[in-house]
Order: structure tokens, then C-alpha cells, then sequence
């Protein structure tokens, strides 16, 4: 029998993150204004933050939350299925289904929790699982806990899908093929008429995971909205928490997924509802979105302005990948960027595969010409240098 004190063994596991150069920490940031953060005192443009409208800093939207937060208090107080089933969700999943256009929409508590809720709520042992290998932790999550098998297939490649498809259909009783609409690291989009056109052909569901492109693409409707035929989408699943500037995540679907979720997805029914201003704000989110075309457009017209700048190919989405493979490289450019007065994410492994270490810059509709000059000014003299 081990006797391994916690402390021992926590000290031993860190210490071989640390030697995969691995090791995070948390900074503390505040918010000062809609693009700018501060951290330890000093202020920086960011361009590293997944709030694409700048709606969490809206004043107005602000102000719904307070309305609500003073009228119904700080916290749900409940599950949804015993008494934190504020009337709000309804209004917040109504304008869910009219956006993504299906019969029903529900609420979670992150993006993660949908993801990690709805596949075990629909998959099982006898199941299989077919998804884009860039596919977000959250997915691969919820498509472990469902206990189906897994296949992943290669980033983006239909013909790698179609031979998955193809040589294990018949094996299985039911199959889901997911991928995201935006990829979160590339930014780059899933072919989605492709996928709904082979699921329909080997008989499988669909499942999309528009963290990314929803409230940016398709005047801010998401990545399906982009496509003007009819697209085989079973489940649209999306976050509350990135361009819409609130908490919380959803899926879309028929009416009778939805009554399936409530009754069985463990991280919908065992957990407290969302705190009634975070729904409040998302509700008025939506309704600026819906209403403000314009308003949607601008992050992914700021990234194929940087991208102008800096020769690199036109960006599909608000998210600009800059792969310099070199996990120091990254960082030092990461730094020099700070110096700078400038955030930009470092994505290192194990977020992305060795190798593949990138600068991920994430457009905002408040960004300026002038912010996004000197972001490509000092990336290009900072790469020259190294
Ligand atoms: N899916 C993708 C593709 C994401 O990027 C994220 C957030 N990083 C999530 C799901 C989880 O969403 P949330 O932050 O609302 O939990």
C-alpha cells in the first residue's frame, strides 16, 4: 500500500509539467474599457480576447443586467429542473431557435457544459463518434463520457471523413459526425456543406460547435448562416460567453433533442441555473446582433486588414493564427508584444500539437485601424529580429 502524501505527489506532477515547459499561471486582468485590460497596474490593447463585439463592456447591455440583477437578485438559487427555471430562459432560447432556425433552443451553463451534456445524451456504448481531430477539449470530453467509440478523422479532410464513413457505418448503431464551425486555434471554417452532405449519405447526425462563428459570421447568425442552401445540421451548439459578452452555452435542435436534454443531460439537471442578469444581458445581446448588421461585420474586416498588412491569406473568421512552430520564438515575440502595450494569446502545446506554436490574434469590432497597425508594425519587426 502507497502511502504518497498529496503534497509529494502534486510536487512530483508539476514538476514535469514544468520540464515540458507547460507550466501556466494565472495573471489577474481587469477590464478598463471595450479592447483595453490591465494587468499589474499597466494598460494594454488586446487582441487576445474572445469578446468580438465588445458587448460585455456595452453600457447599455450593462444596464439590462443590472435591471435584472436588482429585481431578481444575485443567484438562480436552483437547477433548472427544480426552481432556477427563470421565465428569462425562455425569452433567451426563443431568440436561440429564431437565429439558428429550428423548432427549439436550450440553455446551459457553458459552452463546455453543452458539450460535455449533449453527446453523452444522445450517444452510448454501441455509437461511434466521427470528429475533425482539432475538435475542442470540451467535445472530445462529452464524446468520452458518452462511452461510444471514437475515430477522429484529419483536420478539414472530407475524403478522410468519407473513408471513416464508409468502412464503419454498418458497425455501429448510431453515428454523430462533429466538428466546429470556426476552428478555435486556426480560425479557420468547416466545409459544412460537405459534412451535412456526407452524414446524409452514410446515414449519420450532425453536430456543429459554433463557439467561434456565432454572433461574427453570417451577420452574426454563425457559420451555417454563411451557406444559402439547406444545410442536414442536427445540433447547433454554441457559447453565450464570446461574442455574445455573457455566461453560458446552447444547443439548437428539434424540440423533441431538447426534452431529451432536459431529461438526461447530467450537466444540464445537476447543476444551478444561470444567475438571471447573465441571461438578461445575453437576451439583450442577441437583440443587438440581430439588429446591428453592421456591428457583426467588423472583426473579421479588422483581421483581413492585419492580414493585408502582413501579406498572410485572407482570414475566414475573427481569429488570425500566426504559426512560428517554435515554442520560444512564440513567447518571445508574446513578450515583446507586451512591451509594447500589446496582448496577443501565445498558443504552445499541449493547446495545439508540438511544432505548431502560434500567435493567436482575435479580431473585435473595437479595435482601430491605428490599434491594428502597430499590432502588424511590431509582429513584423519582431519576427525580422528573431
Ligand atoms: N467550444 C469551443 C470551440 C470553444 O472555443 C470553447 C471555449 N474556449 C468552448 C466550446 C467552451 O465554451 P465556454 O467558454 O462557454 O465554456
Amino acid at each position: 500500500m502507497k502511502d504518497i502524501k498529496l503534497n509529494q505527489f502534486t510536487e512530483k506532477k508539476l514538476k514535469q509539467i514544468f520540464n515540458k515547459k507547460q507550466l501556466r499561471v494565472l495573471n489577474s486582468f481587469s477590464r478598463q474599457d471595450k479592447m483595453s485590460v490591465i494587468r499589474k497596474g499597466k494598460k494594454y490593447i488586446s487582441f487576445s480576447c474572445n469578446d468580438y463585439l465588445g458587448l460585455s463592456q456595452d453600457k447599455h447591455i450593462i444596464a439590462e443586467s443590472v435591471k435584472a440583477l436588482k429585481k431578481y437578485g444575485v443567484g438562480a438559487g436552483g437547477s433548472r429542473l427544480i426552481t432556477g427555471n427563470h421565465p428569462l430562459y425562455e425569452e433567451l432560447e426563443n431568440l436561440l431557435a429564431f437565429m439558428k432556425k429550428t423548432e427549439s433552443a436550450c440553455v446551459f451553463g457553458s459552452g463546455f457544459l453543452a458539450n460535455i451534456g449533449v453527446i453523452p445524451a444522445i450517444m452510448s456504448k454501441k455509437d461511434l463518434i466521427v470528429m475533425d481531430q482539432l475538435s475542442h477539449a470540451s467535445s472530445f470530453i462529452g464524446a468520452k463520457i458518452s462511452q461510444a467509440k471514437i475515430i477522429n478523422y484529419l483536420h478539414n479532410d472530407m475524403s478522410d471523413l468519407e473513408r471513416i464513413l464508409y468502412n464503419n457505418r454498418k458497425k455501429f448503431s448510431n453515428v454523430l459526425v462533429l466538428s466546429e464551425g470556426v476552428f478555435s486555434m486556426d480560425g479557420d471554417l468547416a466545409p459544412l456543406d460537405k459534412i451535412s452532405y456526407l452524414a446524409k449519405k452514410y446515414k449519420s447526425w450532425t453536430m456543429i460547435d459554433d463557439a467561434h462563428g456565432f454572433g461574427v459570421l453570417g451577420n452574426g447568425f454563425g457559420s451555417a448562416a454563411n451557406y444559402k442552401n439547406e444545410l442536414n445540421i442536427d445540433i447547433h451548439m454554441g457559447t453565450l460567453s464570446k461574442a455574445i459578452g455573457a455566461y453560458g452555452g446552447f444547443i439548437c435542435g428539434e424540440k423533441k433533442l431538447v426534452e431529451l436534454i432536459i431529461n438526461r443531460a447530467r450537466s444540464q439537471i445537476y447543476t444551478t441555473g444561470l444567475p438571471p442578469s447573465v441571461i438578461a444581458s445575453a437576451i439583450a445581446s442577441l437583440k443587438r446582433i440581430i439588429n446591428d448588421e453592421k456591428l457583426t461585420v467588423k472583426p473579421l474586416n479588422n483581421a483581413k486588414y492585419f492580414c493585408e498588412l502582413l501579406n498572410l491569406p485572407v482570414p475566414q473568421s475573427a481569429i488570425v493564427p500566426i504559426i512560428l512552430k517554435d515554442e520560444e520564438k512564440v513567447s518571445k515575440i508574446a513578450n515583446e508584444l507586451e512591451s509594447n502595450g500589446l496582448l496577443v494569446g501565445a498558443i504552445r502545446p499541449p493547446t495545439v500539437p508540438f511544432g505548431t506554436s502560434r500567435l493567436r490574434v482575435t479580431f473585435s469590432s473595437t479595435h482601430n485601424f491605428y490599434q491594428i497597425e502597430k499590432l502588424a508594425r511590431v509582429i513584423k519587426n519582431s519576427i525580422n529580429v528573431l
